[in-house]
Formats: structure tokens, sequence, C-alpha cells
């Protein structure tokens, strides 16, 4: 993509009410807009952003057998009052509204009752099991605390993933097969080494959940982490009792403050009790379904890479997350480097390479170099008077600052 045609422009300061890292940086360049406390749009390179992520998860996901839908924004009042989730004094974060014509509907702020109300139609038999159906789509939750710029939103955009089992041990299998996908998702957006595997407070059907905490200063959270066996324990369970029960020391323990990017929860018959939702198994008896829910934020995640990754010049992106792989700098007005760097443009884009291109005319060097910092893509290649003349092009890693002359002919092979 061209620069010149990019609408955004970076901005040197942040809105004065902004004080999230993340947020501030985001919308600085250009990635996001804020709307309120707690509500950003996502502005072309921030959707560009949100989509790699997306891509990220749903392929985690299909592997393990998800099964992609969409359940709607608007929920019916009766069926949240089935799991008596409607009531204001069980769930105070609603976003309610009344019809013209009468009735209440809510904006989704979870979704179990709604996966539970319509598999109900589709479940019989042991032969419809196990199912996981999952759904990317906005939330809406009235929170208070909305300080955390994208990672505390009121509307925010997720995954969860709802598993539909036979019973526990069936349930027990895919969770563990979760775990490793989440993992691998946290690997693949370039958090891996930062986050853990927490364990959580559970409930009825199990003594824990899972959360996977990132450790960053701009967490909401505190951990009590091991880092030898890459596992913590959330503080809001974190107990003499509840260490010893994990094969844990409690002087082997480190405190720290980290985000929870995604969480894993055993529903058990919670939901599928109200709802009626039953089987029947091979002997023709019925039993309630087993669930369980597994959820990311997608901003959430987002913030917290620009929170962990960014350095004082801006955003830092790893490769598989960034909106485009290639910042190419055409530096100065020069009719010779403008030929040059459109040459490399269509050549990246020929072998496939994600490239935004700089090519807004009458902008000091200094400034692009300021910007192309700020918004952080991985790789920035240079084009100037001085390295055209040499036969050499600039090759900048932005997290390193790692600066390598190579050969115009090499941008070919560079990324692959
Ligand atoms: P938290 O403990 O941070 O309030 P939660 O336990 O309520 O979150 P869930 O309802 O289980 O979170 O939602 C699943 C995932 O959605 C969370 O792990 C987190 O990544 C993300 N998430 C939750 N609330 C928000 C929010 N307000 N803004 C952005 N992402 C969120
Ligand atoms: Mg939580």
């Amino acid at each position: 993509m061209k620069q010149s045609q990019l609408f955004t422009k970076t901005r040197k300061e942040a809105p004065k009410d902004e004080t999230a890292k993340n947020a501030q940086l985001l919308i600085r360049a250009g990635y996001i807009y804020k709307e309120m406390a707690g509500v950003y749009s996502y502005l072309p390179l921030g959707l560009r952003v949100m989509k790699n992520i997306e891509d990220i998860i749903r392929e985690e996901m299909n592997i393990i057998g998800g099964i992609e839908m969409k359940t709607s924004i608007l929920q019916n009042k009766e069926i949240w009052e089935k799991s008596d989730r409607w009531n204001d004094n069980v769930v105070n974060n609603w976003f309610k509204t009344k019809l013209k014509n009468g009735g209440e509907v809510g904006l989704s702020f979870t979704n179990e009752e709604a996966y539970s109300n319509i598999l109900k139609r589709y479940i019989n038999s042991y032969k419809d099991l196990p199912i996981y159906p999952y759904d990317f789509k906005e939330i809406f939750r009235n929170e208070t605390r909305s300080k955390s710029g994208i990672m505390r939103g009121r509307e925010f955009y997720w995954k969860a993933l709802y598993s539909f089992s036979k019973d526990e041990a069936e349930h027990n299998i895919f969770y563990e097969k979760t775990k490793i996908a989440y993992q691998n998702i946290f690997e693949k957006v370039g958090i891996g080494d930062l986050t853990y595997l927490t364990f959580a407070s559970g409930g009825t059907f199990s003594k824990f959940s899972h959360e996977f905490q990132t450790f960053t200063e701009a967490g909401e959270d505190t951990i009590y982490v091991d880092e030898k066996n890459k596992i913590a324990i959330n503080k809001e369970i974190y107990n003499d009792e509840v260490v010893k029960s994990l094969g844990l020391k409690k002087d082997e323990l480190i405190e720290k403050k980290a985000v929870e990017v995604g969480n894993i929860f055993t529903l058990g018959t919670k939901f599928s009790e109200p709802f009626d939702l039953k089987y029947k198994n091979n002997k023709g008896e019925e039993n309630y379904v087993f669930m369980g829910s597994y959820g990311i934020g997608l901003g959430r995640l987002m913030g917290t890479i620009v929170e962990v990754f960014a350095d004082s010049k801006g955003i830092i992106w790893p490769e598989t997350v960034a909106p485009f792989k290639i910042h190419l700098l055409e530096i100065g007005n020069d009719e010779k480097v403008r030929k040059e760097a459109e040459i490399i443009y269509k050549k990246l884009l020929d072998s496939k390479i994600e490239v935004l291109y700089d090519d807004r005319e009458n902008i000091r060097a200094g400034e692009k170099f300021a910007d192309a910092d700020l918004l952080g893509m991985p790789y920035q290649i240079i084009v100037s008077e001085k390295n055209i003349t040499t036969g050499k092009l600039e090759l900048k890693n932005r997290k390193t600052g790692e600066v390598k002359m190579i050969d115009e002919n090499e941008t070919d092979n560079l990324f692959i």
C-alpha cells in the first residue's frame, strides 16, 4: 500500500485523557481512533493487525476441531432468564435496551446461553457429540474500569469457543488440546516466552480454571510464577493449600504483574441444566451435555503486544501480526530515487511481500524515519540518493536497530 493513500496521519501527542501506553501509541500511529473511554474504532492499519491475529487464532481453533459460526449480538431476555443471568444483581455489566414494540434485549456480554439455546435444537444423541463451535464477535460490557486502552474495552472483539462433550472424560481430552492450541497462538503472535499458564478460580465442576497471563506492568492481575515449570497461580486463589496442591514451593514463586490474554474454563452442566440440553447415550438414557468455554480477547492481545515490545520510539510488531512486513521509505525528492523505490515496491508486491511504501512528497527524511519507527513495521528498506549511487539499499531491523546494506536483487528472497 502507498502511504500517500493512507488517510491516517501520525500525531505527536495522544489525547490527554488516554493514560494507557498501548492506546497512546496506537492512536498516535493512526491504528485506532478513540471514540470514548473503552470504545475504539479500528483504522486501516489497526484492522490489518486484528485480522492477522484473527487468522492465527482461527487456524489453531480449526486444527483442534473448532467449527466457526456467528451468534447474534442482540440477545433475547427470556433466554438469559433461564440461567438467571439477565438479573442485574447477578450480572451488572449488561448494555440493555427496550424494543419499540415491547420486550427487552441486551447486547452480548458473553455467549454461553446463546450457544446452549441454539445447540439444544441440534443435539439429540451421543452421535451428535462432541462438537466445538466458536465465533469471533463484538462483545459489550459496561465496565467501570476502562483505563487500560484496548486491553479493557466496553466494546471489544473476542474469540469464544464452546465445547459440548458427552462426559467429563471426553471434555478433559479436549481441554488439554486447547491448552496446546493456546500456547501455539501466543507463541505465534510473539509473546510465548512471556505468557504463563495460570491456575485461577474454578467452579462447581473443577477446582481450577486456567488463564493465559502475559507479564506486563500494564496488566491488572497479580500472579505468582514458577519460572522453571512455566506455570503460575492467580493472586485471587493464592494460598498455602493451593500452592501445596499443585507440587510447588512458595519460596520458588515470584510475584509479577500480568494481563489475562485468554482463559479456558470447565463449565460442566452449569448451562446445559437450565437449557435442558441433553443427549441420549447408546443405551437410550438421557444425560446432560458437559460443557467448557475458551476465550481470547483480540484487542487485549493486540494491546498486550504493543505494551511488551514498544520502545521509546514507538511500536514494534512481531512479523506475524505486523500490518506490513516492510516499510519502504523513499528519502529525498529525487526522480531517480522515486524510480528506484517504485521498482522495489513492485518487486516486493510481485513476491507477495506486504509492504507499506512511504511515497509521500515533501516530507523531511527525519519525519519519515520517526514515523516509520512509530508505526513499527519489523523491517524498513531505505531508498535514498546516497544508497542508489552505490547500488545498495539499507535494510533496518526495527527491533534491534541493526542496519544492513543489501543489493537490490536481494529483496526477492530476504523474507522467505
Ligand atoms: P477479566 O478477568 O480481565 O475481567 P474475564 O475473566 O471477565 O476478563 P472472560 O469473560 O472470560 O474474561 O473473557 C474471555 C477473554 O476476553 C479474556 O481472557 C480477555 O482476553 C478478553 N476480555 C475480557 N474482558 C475484556 C475487555 N473488557 N476488553 C478486552 N478484552 C477482554
Ligand atoms: Mg478473568
